[in-house]
């Protein structure tokens, strides 16, 4: 029954991670469930040893703890491999030879992600070699996120048959994420409002795998004082970077909730306990 973090090692956290992080404690908190930790390093030729080690570092910080052993994507990768060759027996996945050009040919004036039309559905290429895609249902996916409320996704529309797999063997996040859940046991994701697309084409896969799937919350994101989302590549603005010039964590957890005076992890996960049960539901 337990909720997770997981942060793509792609950079240093920053204080939206911060704002992220004070989510997934205050619901922890509110529902009595404990938190697991997920090093998401799926991503080989952006994960770097030193943003994990600042991870483990700011969660120690702040006093953040976890439970359990911690998932590191990169560690093994048999159970990813075991649900492909699950959904290749029931001939939801097939292998894609199309080229990022092709991909970018393909795509529609303004579409908001890439859309993929199923080229290669039928083309019965092997998987070894070739980008892995899943075949999307025609479904609408309907969901009640417990901040936003009811939410409605057709991958069918917005994305096609999406990649699980690249040619060199490397996952995506969206399959990483739901064999992760499956996994780790989560039954409760909380999550930035960034990643809401994701959620229907992942509860697609949770219903593949005949997996029950987690209950949802998206939180808001937090935007810097021009209104911009905080991005990862500002390194000089990091936890570590700020934490290591000797800012105190309690003045980092009052910015992360909008306050000036240094405040206490306590007090933080009460101010986003406050905003979270304003939520829908
Ligand atoms: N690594 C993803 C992120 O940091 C996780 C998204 C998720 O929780 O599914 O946005």
């Amino acid at each position: 029954m337990a909720t997770r973090v997981a942060p793509s090692m792609t950079g240093y956290l920053h204080l939206g991670h911060l704002y992220h992080l004070l989510w997934v404690y205050a619901y922890a908190e509110r529902m009595g469930v404990p938190v697991c930790l997920r090093i998401e390093d799926h991503d080989r030729s952006r994960a770097r040893p030193a943003y994990e080690k600042a991870l483990f570092a700011d969660l120690a910080a702040f006093g953040m703890a976890w439970r359990g052993d911690v998932l590191r994507q990169q560690d093994d990768v048999t159970f990813y491999d075991q649900q492909v060759a699950m959904l290749q027996d029931a001939g939801l996945v097939y292998g894609c030879a199309c080229s990022r050009r092709e991909l970018a040919d393909l795509q529609l004036a303004g579409a908001p992600e890439l859309f993929y039309p199923g080229r290669c559905s039928e083309k019965k290429l092997p998987l070894e070699g070739h980008t892995v895609r899943f075949r999307v249902g025609p479904d609408r996916m309907r969901f009640k996120d417990e901040r936003l409320g009811w939410q409605e996704h057709v991958p069918a529309q917005q994305c096609g048959d999406f990649a699980i797999r690249d040619r060199t063997g490397q996952y995506t996040y969206q399959f990483c994420c739901v064999c992760d859940d499956i996994q780790q046991e989560i039954r409760h994701v909380v999550r930035g409002e960034d990643v809401l697309p994701s959620t229907g084409r992942q509860l697609q896969l949770f219903h593949a795998f005949d997996a029950p799937a987690p209950t949802y919350l998206h939180h808001p994101l937090l935007c810097d004082e021009a209104g911009n989302k905080w991005s990862k590549r500002q390194h000089a603005v990091s936890l570590r970077s700020r934490l290591e010039k000797g800012v105190s964590p309690e003045q980092l957890l009052a910015e992360a909730v909008g306050l000036h005076q240094p405040i206490s992890l306590a007090t933080a996960l009460e101010c986003v306990t406050g905003q979270l049960n304003q939520s829908a539901s």
